[in-house]
């Protein structure tokens, strides 16, 4: 067994992260009045912060990842730094009338951590990780990122389906189901999900695994921010580090769009079960060495190969396709690590947190879709916005997660606002895609990257019918006094 606890150094990084300014005041302040109140909240060793707090602003706003901050006002925010920590906050919530909010890492669109007059308990600095590397298992804390797991990981000989971006953390993200890298070969990170410790809204810390409260386990596998309790610590299944991870990228320019999603819709078809294939439609001028005008389509194939030999056949088809000829600027067979394959994340504006607002759709119409989104994001509000689209997820049609199948492929669509007058405008753009993609497009949504705020309608078509009744039932058995927010929206 591995294990890795934040180091002193790594840890203070998290806390000046989660909000550069006051750390010391404010927690002195909410210490001196942890001592005034419940037993429960004078025995959390992590900062209480209080509304009343002189910092508490700057607190809230760093909570939140992206640049635009909800008016959304908790009660108090506890910095939880240890399980008891977690238990101590249900418990003074509950004994004082008040509802629970939950935040990992703070990177959710609606920012559902933020709810008015309520506990906000931040985990971020539960980041623990262990590794049994023999039977390819791990445990780990939901603070962890997906690039720093992923590292430590790989040092083991072992992989995850994290993220594709370096900042976003593992607690929402696998909660919500996860559509890491793999997609195909490694499946929908829930999928790897095989137990959990959690903390309920009576304040027990339970077991959660395919033999103690297995319906638990169903519903932790995609639930997303609605779930009721607490996860202190998933138990997840790993993989052998893929020993030759290789990448082709063609970028390709307007005019060779309707011939390029031609040929993807045939190479998902045939391609390798090792294969990613991600299609990010940007302005032109967006990318450098690009043309200046029209839209333009980065195909990105990723081979996830154990040999060079076994990369460049999962690779060659892409590369003998109209896709490589026409190809306005190219990179090929290039080998890489997983540090690399996060950074080639960023030409998608991966990592701007500049956005309004997100929306995706599950479909089996990708390429008719993506031909509509050309013309769409042409009148985008930012140049910079953007749109991926995943071809062949394929996702296992597994039932034992409440996460559904709904179809092959997936397109997710952002809206950048370069300055704050463009929320609105940003708004009526994404409302422009959903009636577009409602009219036979959309098979559902994905509860990670859906803005429930705007679309509190999309919550329900995240899940089966039968898959929303199960967790309701669930929720009243678990929580039956409502001590959880549900999803914003429905609450
Ligand atoms: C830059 C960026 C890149 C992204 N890339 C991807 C990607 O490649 N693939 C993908 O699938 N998604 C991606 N996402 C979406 C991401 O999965 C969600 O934003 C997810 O919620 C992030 O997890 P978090 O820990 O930050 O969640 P938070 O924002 O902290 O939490 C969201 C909600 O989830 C619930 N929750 C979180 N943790 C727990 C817990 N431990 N116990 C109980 N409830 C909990 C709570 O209701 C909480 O309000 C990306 C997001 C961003 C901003």
């Amino acid at each position: 067994m591995v294990d890795h606890k934040p180091t002193r150094r790594t840890f203070l990084k998290r806390l000046t992260s989660v909000c550069a300014l006051g750390v010391m005041a404010s927690f002195n302040t909410s210490v001196a009045f942890a001592k005034q109140v419940g037993d429960a909240l004078s025995r959390i060793k992590g900062t209480v912060i209080q509304k009343t707090d002189k910092f508490y602003e700057d607190w809230r706003q760093g909570m939140t990842w992206y640049v635009r901050k909800p008016k959304r006002y908790p009660q108090t925010m506890v910095l939880a730094t240890s399980t008891e920590d977690v238990i101590n906050a249900i418990n003074y919530a509950r004994e004082n009338g008040l509802k629970v909010s939950i935040r990992s890492t703070g990177h959710s669109i609606s920012a559902s951590h933020l709810r008015d007059e309520s506990v906000m308990i931040d985990l971020s600095q539960l980041r623990e990780v262990s590794f049994d590397v023999e039977n390819q298992t791990a445990w780990l804390q939901p603070g962890m990122r997906a690039q720093e797991f992923q590292e430590l990981a790989n040092a083991q000989g072992l992989a995850f389906p994290t993220a594709h971006t370096n900042v976003v953390g593992l607690g929402g993200f696998l909660l919500g189901g996860g559509l890491g890298w793999n997609l195909q070969k490694w499946d929908i990170s829930c999928r790897s999900v095989i137990g959990a410790e959690i903390v309920t809204a009576d304040g027990k810390l339970i077991n959660v695994n395919e033999n103690e409260n297995p319906d638990l386990l169903w519903a932790i596998r995609g639930a997303g921010p609605g779930f009721f309790g607490i996860i202190v610590r998933y138990h997840v299944k790993m993989y052998p580090m893929p020993r030759a991870i290789t990448k082709s990228a063609y970028i390709l320019t307007e005019e060779h769009i309707p011939m390029a999603v031609s040929e993807l819709e045939k190479l998902a078809k045939e391609k390798d079960i090792n294969a990613e294939i991600l299609g990010v439609l940007k302005h032109s001028a967006d990318i450098p060495g690009m043309p200046k005008e029209g839209i333009a389509f980065i195909v990105m194939v990723i081979a996830f190969a154990d040999s060079k030999a076994q990369a460049q056949q999962i690779l060659a088809p892409f590369a003998a396709s109209p896709i490589a000829e026409k190809a306005y600027l190219k990179k090929v067979d290039r080998p890489h690590t997983f540090p690399e394959l996060f950074e080639g994340q960023l030409i998608t504006d991966a990592t701007a947190p500049d956005r309004t607002s997100i929306d995706n759709m599950w479909t089996d119409r990708l390429g008719e879709a993506v031909l509509k989104m050309v013309d769409i994001l042409r009148e985008s509000v930012s140049k910079r916005s953007f749109v991926i689209t995943v071809w062949g997820v394929n996702p296992s049609k597994r039932t034992d997660t409440a996460l559904p199948h709904f179809a092959d492929d997936y397109m997710s669509y952002y809206a950048l606002a370069d300055k704050p007058e463009h929320t609105e405008p940003n708004y009526l753009w994404m409302d422009k895609i959903k009636a577009t993609m409602d009219q036979g497009f959309s098979k559902g949504h994905y509860i990670n990257e859906t803005e429930f705020v705007r679309y509190p309608e999309h919550v329900k078509q995240c899940f089966t019918e039968e898959g929303w009744v199960r967790l309701g039932k669930l929720r009243s058995q678990y929580d039956p006094q409502g001590l959880f927010h549900t999803y914003i929206g429905y609450s």
